[in-house]
Order: structure tokens, then sequence, then C-alpha cells
């Protein structure tokens, strides 16, 4: 992902809507971005309209233990099926554990091989709940024993080019504080992202406020792990002080709309988490849809649907949750069109490209992962149509 190159986009994002954009590219970053320029002779075209690329924070590749070389082979469709969705990032939340690092690595060759990058958030996952029961006899691979032989197997995976190792609280119920902190303090010396499911379900709130007194978000507060390196996925079953206090931490919220709705999840209330001062991010999570843009438009309209009200997040809030939010919470500096960012872009093609003017509403509310016509990570061409 060091690609060198030019490219000549007809329409681009690049904070605001531009026409004739050449992205110049050293070394897998944007070194320019010059707008009204004519095309340089070698620099590649792109029709249509092209946005920063576009991250994923949550996603299960596979929920199954298969064999290591199942897992590279079908790693390569799934992160393929993402790069031609215009997926340049992925978060792939990671508790099979049962072969040590083995199905880990496999995800992040699988993935270098296809050329998304991958942010490999590896979780603890070490009880059954809250009251301390353990594991059923399927979920024993999921664990490592204790926090720290946890904390000794991710030391052994390294990062490299478009490969990020970040952590996980698997959720409240599957690790106790103690473990968390460990945890947390494991990704803060290695200045690594941090990942939790928070209060998807209404049972972890009401075991959580049996066993520990208080809701999931008080816990994770009184442990210290909320921060702005934290990100919160599902974040459904909270009360107005889980909000606020999520918000003063800065954690980041990744919702997962099509997941959510398949498992009859209630909606988050985004709205009021964004207004406290939490991001926004989006996730694919179960995978049965690849499709940032139809999960950052479900973040809006299934809002509407649970209040009754329309247009709480204009579409350019969509978009940056799609994009430069996403890359945040999954530690890349991409996910906007300017010098310094690392050069990842999409473009995006259908008849109104051709005579509309830009403007994240239209990618928003008309567009599809299966609009994509061309894809750059790092300066490097990985899907063109
Ligand atoms: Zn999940």
């Amino acid at each position: 992902m060091n690609g060198s190159g030019r490219w000549h986009a007809d329409q681009a994002w690049v904070g605001h809507r531009a026409e004739n954009v050449l992205i110049e590219v050293e070394g897998g970053r944007i070194a320019r971005i010059t707008e009204k320029a004519p095309a340089p002779h070698d620099a590649i075209g792109l029709k249509g309209w092209t946005i920063p690329g576009l991250a994923n924070v949550h996603s299960h590749a596979f929920l199954t233990d298969w064999e290591p070389a199942d897992y590279f082979n079908h790693g390569r469709l799934v992160f393929r099926e993402m790069l031609e969705a215009g997926i340049t990032a992925v978060g792939e939340f990671h508790y099979l554990h049962g072969r040590g690092n083995e199905l880990g690595l496999a995800l992040i060759d699988a993935a270098r091989e296809e050329g998304i990058r991958i942010t490999l958030i590896d979780a603890c996952y070490l009880r059954g709940g809250l009251d301390g029961r353990p594991l059923e006899p399927d979920q024993l691979s999921f664990s490592d024993g204790d926090a720290d032989r946890w904390a000794r197997r991710v030391d052994e995976l390294t990062e490299a080019d478009g490969v990020r190792i970040a952590a996980a609280v698997h959720s409240v119920r599957a690790v106790d504080p103690e473990s968390m902190r460990i945890v947390a303090t494991w990704a803060r010396e290695h200045k690594a992202p941090l990942h939790i499911h928070l209060a998807e379900q209404p049972a972890e709130v009401e075991e959580c406020l049996q066993v520990e007194g208080c809701t999931p978000t008080e816990l994770l507060d009184r442990e210290g792990i909320l921060g702005p390196d934290l990100t919160a996925v599902h974040a459904i079953h909270l009360n107005q002080r889980d909000i606020a206090v999520l918000g003063d931490r800065q954690v980041s919220i990744c919702a997962c709309p099509t997941t959510e709705r398949d498992l009859g999840d209630r909606v988050a209330p985004l709205t009021a988490l964004a207004d406290a001062g939490c991001a926004l991010t989006v996730g694919s999570d179960s995978n049965a849809v690849i499709d940032i843009l139809e999960e950052a438009r479900g973040l809006e309209l299934d809002q509407r649907r649970a209040t009754g009200r329309r247009v709480l997040h204009e579409p350019e809030e969509l978009l940056t949750a799609a994009t430069v939010n996403g890359m945040r919470a999954l530690g890349w500096d991409a996910g906007e069109l300017r010098p310094g960012m690392l050069a990842d872009f999409v473009t995006l093609e259908q008849p109104q490209t051709q005579w509309r003017e830009l403007s994240p509403a239209y990618v928003i509310y008309g567009f599809s992962g299966r609009d994509v016509t061309n894809v750059v990570v790092g300066g490097e061409t990985v899907v063109t149509r």
C-alpha cells in the first residue's frame, strides 16, 4: 500500500464538492490535491464521483472455528466483496483463539492478499456471564484462560503495511473488571484502538445492575475504560446518564443497522450520543449485507422511525461516520481527501453522476456499494470496473 501516481477525478468530495480534481499520491499518502486542474496525460481518469475510502468498523467475517486454510480462502472472498463495495479498511472483531493466533493470522494474510487494510481487533473473552459462570463447551475456544495470557498472545501479533492490531473487551458480560483493566492498559501502552460490544441487549444491563450495582457504561467508567480511543459497538440500551458519560469521555460509537434490524435489536439513541460528543461510525457486523452506504443511511432512517422525526443527522455527518470517523476508530489516518492522509479513495458511478452535482445526500441516499467502479488503497488500484 505504498503506491504513487496521479488520478484525475471528474468530481470529488474533498470536504466540499470539487471538479476536475487532481489527486497526487506519493508512497501511499496523498501529497497534493488540486481543484479545477486539467488532466495530465499520465493521470488515471476517474469518471463519476470520487469519495474517501469507506471504513467498516465492526465485522465478524466468521463465527465458526474452521481450519486455517478455509479461514484464509473464505476471508479472501469476504474482503474482496468489501473492497468491491468501496470499503478500504475493515475492523475484524476476532475471538476464536482455540488455535492461538492461527486464525487471526489467516485473516491478516487474506486481507493482505486482497489489498484491504485490516485492523485485527483481538477480543478478550473469558466467561459466560457477569455472575462469573464459565463458558459453555462450544465457547471454550474464545478464551485464553486469563487476561495476561490474552496479552501475551496478542503481543506475538505484529503490525505491518496495511495491518493494525487493536484490542477488545468482548463485553462486560464476557470479561471481569480486573481483566478489562489489563486489556485497556495493553491497548493504551501500545496506542492501539480499543473496542467493546456495549448494551446490545437489555439482559446485559439487567445482569450488570444485579451483579455490579450499576449500568455497563457506569461499570466501564468506574474501571477507567472509557476514553477517545474506545469504540462502543451497538450502545443501544443506555439511560440519559450513560449517554452523558459516553459523550464526556468522547467514546466513539459503532452502529450496525442492518444486523441490528435482523436481530430485532432496538434502535440506539445515536442522535443523543452524537449531541453529547460521541463520534458515530458504522459496521457491517454479521456481513449478511456488505454495504457501508446502506449502514450509514440506516443510521439515520432507523432514528426517524424510532422518533417520528426527520433529518436528525445531516447527510454530510453520515458520510463522515462512514469515512473519517470510522478510519479513526480503526487507527488509520484515512477517510478524507487531503494532503497527508492515506491515499484511499473510491469512485461511484450511476447515470446521475454524469449530470448531477456530487452531494453527500445523493451519495448516502441514492447509492449502494454496487455502484463502486474504482477503488484505490494506499495509492494502489484494487478494484476497477
Ligand atoms: Zn459484534
